[in-house]
């Protein structure tokens, strides 16, 4: 059952009406530079603006064992974030709709070096339609939406009915650990939304990841007998390689899974990171490489694992120093599964009518081959996940940015669907 049209209209005219206070509360967001591990700031800032709103808080660590014992839990290296993760949660006078929760990370990545950004990467900056800055996009856009909903509702003297429960994440950028610990805390709902930027689409399915550093060994002499030792650097050339065939391999597969195999490259390898060596005239002792990759829907995490494990033992196997000194795995980050969102749930309609109504456009799916965080709820609570958010360019580049008329209309989606899936009450 749609929402009454007089009532879509004046939730419509109400989000429009508070535009221009959410996209300061977005820049109030992007100002913090929230990157792995100093995210702290920016959850109490998201404290407070929940406080203000009336909803009970519920500030929480991580669960390093919980996380271990889960399957969908990925590693704690030592760069892994202590922020707390903030829950704010609106209970109506009376439950008579559907609950919801809806989510959003405030880690942000690295902004790389400042003299690639056009203006500085946290000064956040409107110039036409797009909305600049680091962490914008990627998803402080989405997370101040979750706000504005409430506040559209709210200037029309109406709130949601039924248990809202908003979730401000940590480690979504590495570990996707944030939100499954929100799981194991033990949050539950009827649907799950999270305002990721994806091109005003909602995403059928999405790959898992996995995250690992190569730790290579060499044998340090002097360069003028590099002869007789090892370079590290060098034999890391052999183990990268090596890693693109296993690349090559899978993104060969492709056609076994429908929903990728339109998809040119489903499975990219990243080398992100590398670092070794420490004097240009001595042969490298050490090299070591961070490597993300993708991999399909319904793939186990450990079998990959083991895939990547054997493709480096081969490689060294034909390397006489390496086979006696073999390159260390370390798997560091995501250890996740992707997951596909059943179609025909009464969620996803619900968001189809909403999405209509607020942009006149049928709405449209896509597959990605990225990490998400709503995995969690796909996979270990089987409710409907649905990921959905602005259009956007460069996220994770420089000059990240999000359509503003963009945000505009996902929020207006957002909040008739709040409308429609929750119902609403007088305040
Ligand atoms: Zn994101």
């Amino acid at each position: 059952m749609s929402l009454d049209a007089a009532l879509a209209a004046k939730i419509l005219k109400a989000v429009d009406d508070n535009f221009d206070r959410q996209m300061a509360l977005t820049a109030d967001l992007v100002r913090f530079a929230s990157q792995r591990g100093a995210e702290g700031p920016c959850q109490d800032f998201v404290q407070g603006q929940m406080e203000q709103r009336g909803w009970v808080i519920d500030r929480f660590a991580m669960d390093e064992a919980a996380i271990g014992r889960h399957p969908g839990g990925s590693p704690f290296a030592p760069e892994h974030s202590k922020a707390p993760i903030v829950v704010g949660i609106h209970r109506p006078k009376q439950e008579t709709g559907r609950s919801l929760i809806l989510q959003s990370h405030v880690d942000v990545v690295p902004p790389g070096p400042a003299s690639m950004w056009t203006r500085p990467a946290f000064e956040p900056h409107i110039e036409g339609d797009w909305f600049y800055g680091r962490g914008g996009a990627d998803m402080k856009a989405g997370h101040a939406a979750m706000f504005a909903v409430f506040d559209a509702l709210k200037t029309i003297g109406l709130q949601p009915a039924s248990t809202v429960t908003v979730q401000s994440v940590v480690e979504e950028e590495a570990t996707g650990n944030g939100a499954l610990q929100c799981h194991l805390r033990g949050y539950r709902a009827d649907a799950v939304l999270i305002p990721e930027p994806e091109e005003e689409k909602l995403i059928r399915a999405n790959a898992g990841v996995l995250w690992f550093r190569v730790e290579v060994a060499g044998l340090p002499v002097h360069v003028s007998h590099a002869g007789s030792g090892q370079n590290a650097i060098e034999a890391a050339f052999g183990l990268i390689a090596a890693l693109r065939g296993l690349e090559a391999d899978w993104n060969a597969k492709k056609g076994e899974h429908a929903l990728f195999a339109d998809d040119p490259h489903p499975i990219n390898l990243n080398i992100g990171k590398i670092e070794g060596g420490d004097w240009a005239s001595s042969v490298p002792a050490w090299c070591s490489f961070d490597c993300r990759i993708a991999i399909y829907p319904g793939e186990r995490p450990e079998a990959m694992q083991r895939a990547v494990e054997a493709t480096i033992q081969a490689a060294s196997r034909n390397d006489r120093f390496l086979s006696n000194n073999p390159p260390r795995v370390v798997w560091n980050g995501f250890t996740t599964e992707g997951y596909v969102l059943e179609p025909g749930s009464e969620a996803e309609a619900t968001l189809g009518r909403a999405h209509e109504a607020a942009t006149g456009k049928p709405l449209e799916t896509m597959v990605t081959p990225a990490y998400l965080d709503t995995r969690v709820y796909a996979l270990y609570d089987q409710v409907p996940a649905l990921c959905y958010g602005p259009i956007s360019e460069n996220i994770h580049g420089f000059d990240e940015r999000f359509s503003v008329a963009s945000m505009r209309r996902v929020t207006r989606t957002m909040a008739l669907f709040v409308a429609e899936w929750c119902g609403v009450e007088p305040i």
